[in-house]
């Protein structure tokens, strides 16, 4: 008798038809990088993943956080043989201190005598008798479902073995994105989503240096360094934007700083993107926010994109927005005091409805390229495991 890990996957994962091969590969193979430094052996058996490993805790903290995981449970693995598995049943449904049970048994392996139905109904019987009037049985909602699966071993866990895994797609398995993660709740959470659908995350962060701190910078790392639990190692370009701005300041009308502002940041995510072969930008804007976040505003700012930009939050209320930054864990450093670039630099009466055409014309006396080029040359690249 042991004690194993059961990874069961996003159900869409079974929907991948020929590509499933290569999903399920991939999901594999994340997660032993996610189990590095520990001692374990993974076993694909239909559908699932079965996991032996000395550090049990440690390795569901990890496992539950890959993208493609839909649960993980903790099962006992006993002979396939039903006088062991009677007695694991039993002890699991006592320990689990319920009123009330219901036996579900899955026979995978047709090797073992009784069916799924008869073994539920001899296990499920055996568990009354012995505990003596001291539980009922309840099918339509147990407070103890207790899960049999029967493969070359059996397979026993209760509801109260069974954590929620991330969900998603495995990471990796949908091309790769450029995000602009500032310091705010926002950014890392649309990094988390486009992470969650298979994308693979690189960002990019815009710093003012004087008028934005060091401590501002430390910020972006560390929300870069939290988006790095769930993916793999995430780069972060610190790209250096006080020339940009000066230049937009000295040479543009005031009330279209912020704009020509973003405009600058886009063309910088696609110009990186396009150097290191990268496949879209990722933002983290919600439409109507906040002043430069207006359908004008993005469409503005879209217009200096040679990519898809996609924007995960784009429909999603600020609320929302915050719940899964506090269930991802940057909500705490999000809320951390900071000075913004965008902050600095903001005009008293930002234009909301920008035109296309105007911003084009306005930045004519700017040297695009050479800003854009600059800026990149200049960057810094931080790795973040
Ligand atoms: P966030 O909470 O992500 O900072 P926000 O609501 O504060 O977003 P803005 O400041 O208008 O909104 O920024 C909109 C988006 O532009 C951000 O979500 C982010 O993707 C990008 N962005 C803004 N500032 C920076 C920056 N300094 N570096 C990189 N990206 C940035
Ligand atoms: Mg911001």
């Amino acid at each position: 008798m042991s004690k194993l890990i059961l990874v069961k996957y996003a159900s869409e994962i079974f929907l991948k038809g020929l590509n499933r091969n290569k999903f399920e590969k991939k999901l594999r193979d994340n997660i032993a990088i996610k189990l590095e430094g520990l001692n374990f052996e993974i076993i694909s058996d239909q559908n699932r993943y079965f996991i032996k490993v000395d550090e049990i805790d440690e390795a569901i903290v990890r496992i539950k956080r890959v993208f493609g995981v839909a649960e993980v449970c903790i099962v006992t693995k006993v002979d396939r043989d039903m006088v062991a598995i009677k007695e694991e049943a039993l002890k699991k449904v006592r320990e689990s201190g319920s009123k009330t049970f219901k036996i579900i048994t899955n026979r995978a392996n047709k090797l073992f005598p009784q069916n799924s139905m008869e073994t539920s109904r001899e296990v499920g019987g055996y568990v009354l008798h012995r505990m003596d009037g001291q539980i009922t049985v309840d099918v339509k909602n147990p407070e103890c479902a207790l899960n049999i699966e029967i493969r070359e071993y059996a397979y026993i866990w209760t509801n109260k073995d069974k954590i929620k895994g991330a969900g998603g797609l495995p990471y990796g398995i949908n091309g790769s994105t450029m995000l602009m993660l500032s310091g705010g709740i926002d950014s890392p959470v649309a990094g988390y989503l486009m992470a969650r659908r298979g994308v693979a995350l690189n960002c990019v962060y815009y710093h003012s240096h004087p008028y934005t701190s060091e401590r501002a910078k430390d910020k972006v790392k560390t929300l870069a360094k939290i988006l790095a639990r769930y993916t793999e190692e995430v780069n972060l370009y610190i790209v250096p934007f006080t020339d940009v701005q000066m230049e937009i300041i000295e040479k543009c009308r005031e009330d279209e700083l912020t704009i020509i502002m973003r405009r600058f940041m886009m063309r910088i995510a696609c110009e990186l993107s396009d150097r290191l072969g990268i496949d879209s930008v990722a933002t983290g804007e919600s439409i109507g926010q906040v002043a430069s976040q207006t359908m004008e505003g993005l469409i503005v700012s879209t217009d200096c994109a040679d990519r898809p930009v996609f924007r995960p939050l784009i429909a999603m209320d600020k609320e929302d927005i915050m719940d899964i930054a506090r269930d991802i864990d940057t909500y705490e450093t999000s809320i951390l005091p900071y000075e913004d670039c965008c902050t600095i630099f903001v005009p008293k009466h930002p234009k909301t409805k920008p035109q296309v055409e105007a911003m084009r014309k306005s930045e004519s006396k700017l040297d695009v390229e050479k800003l854009v080029n600059e800026a990149i040359d200049n960057m810094e690249v931080v790795k973040l495991k």
